[in-house]
């Protein structure tokens, strides 16, 4: 039990930044004098126009995407993404090259092998992924229709350091959980996406930030909700489009614009709290990071001990200490901290503080 909030290095759904909580709780019965709650605006008011508008407002400002790209506000997931992103752009040549560096991109190119042919481009499956392929590693085929990979990986705990050049090939990338964390160049992009529940809003709203000329070509058969054209003509109101969670995400989106001074802040922030916890990683007797080093995630810090037993003795203790959602992914086993923008430096600060603690203990 807990009386106060804690610390939660959640993966995902995770943390929110606590003024973004507080504003959401001041307007929960009647936002903005409308005498109702967002949750039960319908979403053709007049109000619920402003807040959506505002929201795509913010976030076209926040990540300066270029006029000739839109915006949606889609459900399904990321996953549903999976498959609207070949069912929609592998008309074009009929291929797609699919860089394998973890769980989510792995899934992305099992499920696209239905559409069309899916080329492996690359795949640290070798070294169980703990390290993400150089640019000279990556073999993109000229005629692909798209190529997609996944800026941060959430399990394995790396992230791209670098924009994949792929020449006349559009990049397609799943940026769940790293979108908002630093600047990044859309021009680059044919296609991002990502579940808003890592590093954005509640689960339940996927952005799509898509260059408009790559819509329209999906075959005749696919169905009405998974074809981008539908979502643009629309503006994301084709049916009902989840409300709340878009009304969330415009309220993040301020706080990243008003009280942490934008993207570029942000990233000079997330790179010390990482810092924080690598830089004691690599001087730890008892724990260790797995990832190579120039491949480490921001985002997910992945490490262990040398004894699974320790390891869950360890996650044990640091939950019951208020540092919540400490143990790794099944799939990888161990630890991982999740240091999404809502985590504050001193979270981070007195999680290694425990963990130190913990070494003097078991050393
Ligand atoms: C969490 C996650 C997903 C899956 O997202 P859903 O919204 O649950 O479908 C996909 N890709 C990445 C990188 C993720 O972190």
């Amino acid at each position: 039990m807990f009386n106060e909030r804690i610390y939660n290095f959640s993966a995902g759904p995770s943390m929110l930044p606590l003024p973004v909580l507080q504003e959401a709780q001041r307007s929960m019965l009647n936002w903005n004098g409308s005498g109702m709650s967002v949750m039960e605006m319908s979403h053709r008011s007049s109000a619920f126009a402003s807040i959506f508008q505002d929201t795509k407002d913010r976030l076209r400002r926040l990540m300066q995407v270029p006029e000739e790209y839109e915006i949606l506000f889609l459900q399904g997931g990321a996953t549903t993404q999976f498959s609207m992103v070949p069912m929609n752009l592998m008309g074009r040549t009929g291929k797609a090259s699919y860089a394998l560096t973890g769980n989510f991109s792995t899934k992305a190119y099992e499920e696209a092998q239905k559409f069309g042919q899916c080329l492996v481009a690359c795949s640290s499956a070798d070294k169980n992924h703990t390290y993400i392929p150089a640019q000279e590693a990556l073999s993109v085929d000229r005629d692909a229709s798209y190529f997609h990979y996944c800026a941060n990986n959430t399990i394995y705990g790396t992230e791209w350091h670098y924009v994949p050049e792929t020449g006349n090939v559009p990049l397609v990338c799943d940026m769940s959980s790293n979108i908002l964390s630093k600047p990044v160049d859309v021009s680059k992009y044919g296609l991002i996406y990502a579940g808003a529940q890592k590093n954005m809003a509640p689960a339940g709203v996927t952005v799509v930030i898509l260059r408009r000329d790559l819509a329209g070509s999906a075959p005749e058969n696919t169905p009405v909700m998974l074809d981008y054209a539908t979502h643009i003509k629309k503006d994301s109101m084709y049916n009902t489009p989840p409300c709340w969670c878009i009304y969330v995400l415009g309220l993040v989106a301020k706080w990243l614009e008003e009280e942490m001074g934008g993207l570029g802040a942000m990233e000079k922030v997330n790179a010390e709290k990482a810092a924080v916890l690598y830089e004691y990683l690599d001087e730890s007797r008892l724990f260790r990071s797995s990832v190579v080093p120039a491949d480490r995630s921001r985002m997910n810090v992945t490490f262990r001990t040398e004894s699974a037993e320790l390891d869950a003795q360890f996650a044990k203790e640091a939950g019951e200490a208020g540092f919540s959602n400490l143990k790794g992914h099944r799939l990888v086993g161990g630890m991982r901290a999740s240091l999404y923008n809502a985590m504050p430096l001193a979270g981070v600060k007195a999680l290694r503080n425990f963990m130190a603690d913990f070494e003097k203990e078991h050393i």
